[in-house]
């Protein structure tokens, strides 16, 4: 049976650090780093999502201020809340939360961020950097899984790694980390052939499809290490991931569980991005 990756563990190990490094920003400048969230609409996930945020933020002595816009927000009304928060030196990240509502392009919202405020790491100047491996921010949740990783010495190089999913805020850059890790890397989409064909290579897979009991045992290497993204709700109504954990959880060395895994770690990463975006514009980086 496979080790149980606790992420509530290794947030907690990381936040502590983060806590300690805003105690010596502080210590230099007298100021504290500040995050802007932005929410449209009254999306139940979404608001749920922001308050973690504004939570975690509290929790290691970060400022924060959420600004809720009504649902039908105009694109023009959206532009100027963010440039009037992103004007201001107190706020060193600001992030807008996603999905907007439709009358919106989330592509022209991301676009308005400046690159060195963007602490979801979504501009396309901070995603190109990515790419090259001469980034500033990573996107949270990529970063969270390579936190978990590297926390639980699971040495990324040579090994055959397998993400299911090729979004632009999971799958794509989540490739990205994991090649840049020596990895050999497969990335599967609704397209592949074969899914569990290639699944069955990984020794580390990722999933990040949106679907429960996607991955199931029979597309699984016995001791592989398996890293279940997905946030789904079962017919249940209750949380779950892309992985048939019980099943999964046999075969694998290691396995992250939903909740207590990925999940928490993403607004952890969230908050280390705002700590190096306050260090950086006050010059007082590592
Ligand atoms: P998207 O819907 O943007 O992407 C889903 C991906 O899964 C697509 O690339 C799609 O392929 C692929 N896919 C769908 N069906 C199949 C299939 N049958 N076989 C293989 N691949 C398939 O989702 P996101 O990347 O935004 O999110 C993925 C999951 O991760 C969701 O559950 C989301 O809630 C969760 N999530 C969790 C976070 C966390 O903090 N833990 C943060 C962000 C997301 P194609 O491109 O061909 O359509």
């Amino acid at each position: 049976m496979g080790k149980i990756i606790d992420g509530k563990l290794i947030s907690r190990d990381t936040r502590e650090k983060i806590a300690e490094r805003r105690a010596a920003l502080y210590e230099k400048t007298g100021k504290v780093p500040g995050l802007a969230v932005v929410i449209v609409g009254d999306d139940p996930a979404s608001k749920v999502y922001v308050r973690n945020k504004k939570k975690g933020c509290e929790e290691v002595g970060f400022y924060s201020e959420v600004h809720e816009m009504p649902a039908d927000t105009t694109m023009e009304e959206l532009a100027e809340k963010i440039l009037s928060i992103v004007s201001r030196d107190e706020i060193n990240g600001i992030l807008v939360q996603l999905p907007l509502p439709s009358h919106l392009d989330e592509r022209r919202v991301i676009d308005i961020i400046p690159p060195e405020k963007d602490v979801d790491a979504f501009h396309p100047v901070n995603t190109g950097k990515i790419m090259i491996g001469n980034y500033s921010f990573l996107p949270c949740t990529p970063a969270g899984v390579m936190k978990m990783l590297e926390y639980e010495g699971i040495d990324v190089t040579g090994k055959e790694c397998v993400v299911v999913g090729r979004s632009n805020i999971v799958g794509k850059p989540m490739a990205m980390l994991l090649l840049q890790a020596n990895g050999t890397v497969t990335v599967c989409h609704s397209r592949t052939r074969n899914l569990p064909e290639v699944t069955r290579r990984a020794d580390i897979l990722v999933s990040a499809v949106g679907r429960p009991k996607f991955i199931t045992a029979d597309m699984v290497k016995e001791g592989a290490v398996v890293i279940d993204v997905g946030m789904n709700r079962d017919e249940s109504g209750k949380l779950c991931g892309d992985v048939d954990f019980d099943n999964v959880i046999e075969k694998a060395s290691a396995i992250t569980p939903v909740p207590g895994g990925v999940g928490v770690m993403t607004i952890t990463m969230l908050l280390e991005n705002t700590l190096r975006a306050a260090e950086a514009q006050w010059k007082c980086g590592k």
